[in-house]
């Protein structure tokens, strides 16, 4: 059995109280390791390592941070088999989706801002009458990075790469239901020439580990991934201790087909923003509007097609769909589909999962799921599921659409499906969400600000939103 440790000052350690937590595999539901059960006495020695760690890391130039991040860039690469493999194991997910998308984007962030604190500009302004003021970005200190279980790689190089490129030190807390891929990054972190205690990576339970390195004092900067009523505690918590924050949170994405839409690209890309790693991305489309011109023919073919997608196996290169993340999560999303036959819903599409190996049996698998028939305002179509469950509502108009769209919390993305290109960008403006992709989905320039509007969160991450969150500025006037 694996036994995971923290990482701390340049160091694999044992947690100190001695604890360590079950970590289940999604494709089994064995347990395969074990997890460090941290307390606020492992928080304290990362966050003193960190703190130590500060003066040196941020004095170095950009290239001597750069050269660090793109050695760790390198090691992801040259084990990019072991750590898809992992992912796979350890979320649920189907191996050829780690391999394709999580892993490289790990090494992708890195890369990214390795890159872009070489090439930061300073802003500048001068007068006619001897005045000079120039702006400077400097690092803030030890950061929190908290992340969740559904990209566990892919979202925390995502944290770690703005931060440390931009002079801070970092403690991580990855989600203790996939732990391993982020021990396996903190395996690959003793290679690289960090001064010890620049990347800590700490294990453990939300409500002790995670609430430990929050309110730590330490920490002046908080960088969350997660669910909006843990966004919401954070935000209470640490409000009065004025940290800086950033709070990436839950989505009830809609995913809008019109009539005048090109059908197949519109089939293809819904049932992707729909079941793509399970339905377990903030992103998916888990709500559909689709125009009543084409609702039948729609729905129907969209039927057919994710009854053809195959669940099972994720080490099986033809599995579409791999195993659900955790038993409990499993039972929430089952249960979900039990509501909304309550509420009215008709699903539409198969239950049983068949075929699976006789080692997957008690492994957390369910079909993706269609729903039709539920009101706009009912449970299902307000509360995020994250699963691979889709509800598909008709429309009629432009403006019905755009209040249904609109008509919840959540404002993370949306997509829309139209081949008329002025009602494309109109719709797009009215849609209250932080993203919104028109005839595609989930298009992730590294670039581009990431996050939500409402309930979905605060602040924007990528390219220069996240250097800006991870640096005070300071404005220096002179006259000469
Ligand atoms: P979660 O909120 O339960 O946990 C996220 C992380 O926060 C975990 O590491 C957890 O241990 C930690 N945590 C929990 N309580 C804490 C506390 N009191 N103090 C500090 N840390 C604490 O979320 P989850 O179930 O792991 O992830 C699923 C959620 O994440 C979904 O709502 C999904 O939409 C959201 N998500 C959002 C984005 C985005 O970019 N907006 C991306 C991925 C996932």
């Amino acid at each position: 059995m694996e036994m995971i440790k923290n990482f701390i000052g340049g160091e694999l350690v044992e947690p100190v109280s001695g604890e360590y937590l079950d970590n289940y595999s999604p494709m089994t539901g064995a347990v395969y390791s074990k997890v460090p059960n941290s307390g606020k006495e492992d928080i304290d020695k990362a966050a003193l390592a960190a703190k130590k760690a500060f003066p040196i890391w941020s004095k170095m130039s950009p290239k001597e941070r750069a050269d660090r991040l793109f050695h760790l860039a390198d090691l992801i690469e040259e084990n990019a088999d072991r750590l898809a493999k992992a992912e796979s194991i350890d979320q649920g997910k189907p191996l050829w989706l780690a391999k394709s998308v999580d892993i490289p984007r790990g090494s992708q962030n890195l890369r990214y801002f390795a890159h872009a604190i070489q090439n930061q500009k300073s802003v500048s302004f001068t007068d006619i009458d001897g005045i000079l003021q120039y702006i400077n970005r400097i690092p803030i200190g030890p950061s929190a990075l908290i992340s969740p279980w559904n990209l566990p790689l892919y979202l925390i190089t995502w944290k770690i790469a703005p931060c440390l490129a931009a002079g801070n030190t970092a403690i991580c807390k990855p989600s203790e239901l996939t732990p391993m891929t982020a021990f396996l990054l903190s395996e690959l972190a003793t290679q690289v020439d960090f001064p010890p205690g620049t990347l800590n990576i700490i294990h453990g339970l939300g409500q002790t580990t995670g609430e430990a390195l929050i309110t730590h004092p330490d920490v002046p900067v908080i960088s969350f991934t997660g669910g909006t009523k843990t966004g919401a505690h954070i935000s209470e918590t640490v409000g009065p201790m004025f940290k800086k924050m950033s709070l990436e949170l839950g989505g009830k994405n809609p995913n809008i087909i019109f009539d005048d839409c090109d059908f197949e690209k519109a089939i293809g890309g819904s049932i992707r923003a729909s079941f793509l790693n399970q339905g377990e991305i903030c992103l998916c489309g888990s709500r559909m509007f689709v125009q009543k011109g084409i609702f039948d023919k729609f729905v129907s073919r969209f039927v057919e097609e994710t009854e053809k997608l195959q669940v099972g196996d994720p080490f099986d290169e033809s599995s579409f769909i791999g195993a659900l993340v955790s038993k409990d999560h499993l039972d929430k999303v089952l249960g979900y589909v039990e509501l909304a036959k309550e509420e009215g819903g008709k699903v539409l599409t198969s239950r049983e999962v068949r075929g699976l190996k006789p080692e997957h049996q008690k492994g957390y698998f369910m079909r993706p799921t269609v729903i039709t028939g539920l009101a706009p305002n009912c449970r299902v179509q307000q509360e995020e599921i994250f699963g691979p469950v889709v509800v598909i509502t008709p429309f009629e108009t432009e403006e019905e659409v755009l209040s249904m769209a609109n008509g919840v919390d959540y404002g993370l993305s949306a997509s829309l499906w139209t081949q008329d290109i002025s009602k494309a960008h109109r719709v797009a403006r009215n849609i209250q969400s932080g993203t919104v992709w028109i005839n595609s989905w989930m298009y992730r320039d590294l670039r581009v600000p990431l996050g939500g509007m409402k309930s979905s969160g605060i602040g924007r991450e990528g390219g220069d939103y996240s250097l800006n969150f991870f640096t005070e500025t300071q404005n220096v006037c002179v006259q000469f």
